[in-house]
């Protein structure tokens, strides 16, 4: 279904995706980005079912859907 690719220091830690995520694979990082924030983290990557949800939702497009 493809795979997701986060860019972490365009992350404005909104957790929108985190929130929006139906397997509950994103969370927050506990070391701070380029821009200061905590931004978010993948946790459990084989949970990952490709949906994109996560991309679809974060304002600063720092999550990425790539199509295999
Ligand atoms: S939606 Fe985007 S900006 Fe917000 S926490 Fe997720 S990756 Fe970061
Ligand atoms: S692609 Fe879907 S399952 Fe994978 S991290 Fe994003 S919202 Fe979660």
């Amino acid at each position: 279904m493809g795979r997701i690719v986060l860019n972490r220091d365009r992350c404005k830690a909104c957790y929108l995706c985190v929130d929006a995520c139906p397997k509950k694979v994103l969370g927050a990082d506990n070391q701070v980005n380029a821009l200061g924030y905590y931004p978010v983290k993948v946790n459990n990557v084989e949970e990952c079912i490709g949906c994109a949800m996560c991309a679809r939702v974060c304002p600063d497009i720092a999550i990425e859907k790539v199509y295999r």
